[in-house]
């Protein structure tokens, strides 16, 4: 019984704020009671707000909004305290809107389906995915890397997303990009923008099928001519004429052409860079601000390099230690990072062929290879 008097039912922001303030000031008695209380996802749904214990690992950092959160997340509020435990923001989309629209973010009332859950990204860039394009282990083989414990040396397909000031920016839909997004909590992507369409950086997009709703239209992919082709191709389905069968049978996307031109999106401005992948084929990487994201390359143009100059972080293909047709080996990339001095490289794209702690110990102090889940500052 209680435990039923620290349930909290949050209907209207005024009760909202009544109970912020109660909460203010409950006890560490009362603090230690609730960690020691069932924390499910029933109980959830039922609308229970947890906010704000004095003195606790999460204070003012668990804010748990809404009746619904618990039937459309994956989260169950046990994940949320942990999460938040290890230092992150976490809120509902609810909550999340009450927030921005005293701040003016872009987010327009009526455009948010009730209950997403996500995470606060904005000003970092997270590195979902850090692998080539079969993926670190590799199917198939038994090499040390392949079987090794170390998370460090398991590498999903090559992603980032970006929080800038109007929402979240997500660098490619590699095929593992549901996994990617469901690891680092972040639930809503306002847009996309693609280096290139090979497979792995294309072929996860059906993924994203939920943000039509979560953002109350199509999805905006930036991307270049070729990359437009390949993803009218390969997911014909969603340009079909045919009726649907229901809402959210197909993605809804809306193509926003980009060339070399800098452009804007969610706030940010992003200027192209031209490089090379392999002897035919032309790939974007993306600078914003003094952070650069060059992946699939194995060759950059002066032109682009001049665009380089300056940076504090370096995000560069490096595939593996011998040569490659299409992307540069570690050593073509270290050149590379030599020249264009960054204050900080992260290589990706990595095979297993690139063992991480050995190949770290190696490396300059201002050089490093990647991982997945890596967060760097947007600056
Ligand atoms: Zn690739
Ligand atoms: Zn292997
Ligand atoms: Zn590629």
């Amino acid at each position: 019984m209680r435990r039923k008097a620290r349930v909290v039912k949050l209907n209207r922001n005024a009760e909202l704020d009544a109970a912020e303030s109660r909460q203010q000031r409950w006890s560490a008695a009362d603090e230690a009671t609730f960690q020691r209380t069932d924390r499910s996802p029933q109980r959830a749904s039922k609308g229970i707000a947890v906010n704000s214990f004095p003195r606790s690992a999460w204070e003012r950092k668990v804010v748990l909004l809404g009746n619904n959160f618990a039937t459309s997340a994956t989260q169950s509020v046990e994940d949320l305290c942990s999460h938040a435990e290890r230092g992150n923001k976490v809120h509902t989309q609810r909550s999340c809107l009450r927030r921005e629209l005293r701040s003016g973010f872009a987010l327009k009332r009526g455009s948010v389906s009730k209950g997403v859950f996500t995470t606060d990204i904005r000003g970092k860039m997270i590195l979902l995915g850090t692998g080539t394009s079969v993926g670190v282990p590799m199917v198939g083989c038994g090499c040390p890397v392949c079987l090794s414990d170390n998370p460090r040396n398991k590498r999903t397909r090559c992603s980032a997303i970006l929080g800038l000031p109007q929402g979240n920016l997500l660098i490619d839909t590699s095929p593992d990009v549901r996994e990617q997004l469901l690891r680092e909590r972040v639930g809503i992507v306002h847009a996309v923008l693609y280096t290139h369409e090979h497979a792995d950086h294309v072929f996860g997009l059906d993924d994203l099928r939920m943000m039509q709703f979560y953002l109350g239209g199509p999805v905006p992919l930036y991307c270049e001519p070729s990359v437009e082709n390949r993803i009218r191709k390969s997911f014909d389905y969603a340009f079909s004429e045919e009726a649907k069968t229901h809402a959210g049978a197909t993605p809804q996307l809306a193509f926003h052409r980009i060339g070399l031109e800098p452009f804007e999106v969610l706030g940010q401005r992003v200027t192209p860079i031209r490089m090379r992948h392999g002897r035919r084929f032309e790939v974007l990487g993306f600078r914003f601000g003094n952070v650069a994201y060059c992946t699939d390359t194995n060759s950059i143009p002066p032109e682009s390099m001049e665009k380089l100059t300056g940076l504090d972080v370096l995000i560069l293909d490096a595939l593996r230690p011998r040569g490659h047709a299409t992307h540069f080996s570690l050593e073509e990339a270290v050149k590379i990072a030599e020249r264009l001095q960054p204050r900080q490289t992260y290589f990706t794209h990595m095979s297993h062929e690139l063992e991480h702690e050995a190949t770290n110990a190696a490396l300059p102090p201002n050089m490093k290879l990647a991982f997945d889940g890596m967060r760097i500052e947007l600056t």
